[in-house]
């Protein structure tokens, strides 16, 4: 048996483990979509060896020879929308059609030429060369900064550029008199160790940048809350000790917002639970809307909520909690109940850790239920406030 056919029996084998292992990380994690084309990509490229062991046998020599060049195009350019549905991007079908129309005018033009030309060669190699290029392209332009997606860009270049080095190799050394010759041509083993070679590079640092971006799905799924998509308990107090303390060393204010929708048992037993959590879900989304970028917004649990807001003052937090008060009053679409808000308001004093300003702003709002809801309440007065209509300002316990 040629060496050739051995490496060529090794790069089914490996093409087939990286579809499988793609092919279960897609099982795990339903909602990541990328790993299937991955799989696929693979799974078709497995295709190509076994084509070319097809061809070695002598027999159908025009359909096996067809299958080697167009399955491993399609493997290739299969990576496209792979990459796109990675970076949560629109798959570039434009760009997909192509590399297919380049890679049937590259077969249409193949049998012009002398099998063992530059040229033959060069076309052979041309889409395959276009393909990874095009991979390229897509992991700079949606991920230019990220470490492991640069790592993976440079491995998918250098695929690219081993097509055409492959194309002077394959004319200088001959890939046989016919396709049944090429398993016992010299390029025939130089082609299949430098494909196995590349084919396992790539598909390693592919499965740990899948790896990664698995990881990154699951920290962020288990710091969001599903039915608002804003943070839950856990996102906040992660983000909202960071902001804390890095407020603290830039001697920057910080106020806490807790926000508790009034009544809101009412609202469930009257209009149901599915109404419910619509008023949810919008309260969520105005809330992010109506707060700046730099807010950590967040569902603490039921119908309860909280807001950060960095570089704020006590009057600011009065001004936006005022806002959201008078936002949530005036409602929003028809199929949103109609409800209200209360709020209580603390800012950060020098020793406080986040749960002593919860407590302050906690006791806040209990005063804003107290009083009557659907306004806001700032804890602890310590110089005077100017009172609005809906605004009072929480006394010191103890004064
Ligand atoms: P208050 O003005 O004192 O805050 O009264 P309230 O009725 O809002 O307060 P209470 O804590 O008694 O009731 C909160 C209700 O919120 C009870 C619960 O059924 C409802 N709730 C909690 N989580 C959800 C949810 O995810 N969806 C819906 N629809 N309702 C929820
Ligand atoms: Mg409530
Ligand atoms: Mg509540």
């Amino acid at each position: 048996m040629p060496a050739a056919a051995l490496t060529v029996v090794m790069n089914i084998a490996l093409a087939g483990l990286f579809a499988a292992s793609y092919a279960t990380i897609a099982f795990m994690n339903p909602r990541q979509r990328a790993p299937v084309w991955f799989a696929a990509s693979y799974a078709v490229g497995m295709l190509t060896p076994i084509a070319q062991l097809g061809l070695a046998s002598g027999a159908w020599t025009g359909f096996f020879g067809a299958m080697v060049f167009f399955t491993f195009a399609l493997g290739l350019i299969l990576i496209v929308p792979a990459l796109a549905i990675f970076y949560g991007r629109p798959v570039p079908w434009w760009l997909i059609a192509a590399l297919v129309s380049a890679t049937f005018l590259a077969a249409a033009s193949l049998p012009r030429f002398d099998r063992n030309s530059l040229r033959f060669t060069e076309t052979y190699q041309l889409p395959f060369l276009l393909a990874m290029l095009a991979g390229v392209w897509m992991v700079v332009k949606h991920s230019p900064r990220r470490a492991s997606d640069l790592v993976l860009a440079l491995m998918l270049f250098l695929t690219a550029l081993h097509f055409p080095i492959k194309a002077a190799v394959a004319a200088h050394f001959g890939t046989g008199v016919n396709p049944a010759n090429y398993i016992e041509s010299p390029y025939a083993l130089i082609s299949q160790v430098s494909t196995g070679i590349l084919l396992v590079a790539t598909g390693l640092i592919l499965l740990v940048n899948t790896g990664l971006a698995v990881v990154r799905d699951s920290a962020t799924a288990a710091e969001t809350d599903p039915l608002s998509g804003v943070l839950n308990r856990r996102g906040f107090e992660g983000r909202a000790s960071h902001l804390l303390e890095q407020s603290r060393r830039r001697g920057t204010p910080v106020t806490l917002l807790l926000l508790d929708l009034d009544h809101f048992k009412a609202i469930n037993d009257s209009l149901g639970h599915a109404a419910g959590d619509r008023a949810i879900r919008w309260f969520a989304a105005m809330l992010n809307e109506t707060t700046p970028q730099s807010a950590v917004v967040a569902r603490l649990g039921g119908e309860e909520f909280a807001v950060l807001l960095d570089r704020s003052t006590r009057e600011t937090a009065r001004l936006l909690a005022e806002a959201i008060r008078e936002a949530t009053l005036s409602g929003g679409e028809a199929e949103v109940p109609s409800m209200t808000v209360s709020i209580g308001v603390a800012d950060m004093r020098p020793e406080d850790s986040l749960s002593l300003m919860t407590e302050r702003a906690d006791a806040a709002l209990y005063e804003a239920k107290r009083a009557g809801r659907n306004r806001v309440v700032l804890a602890q007065q310590e110089q005077a406030v100017p009172r609005a209509d809906n605004v009072v300002t929480l006394r010191r316990r103890d004064g």
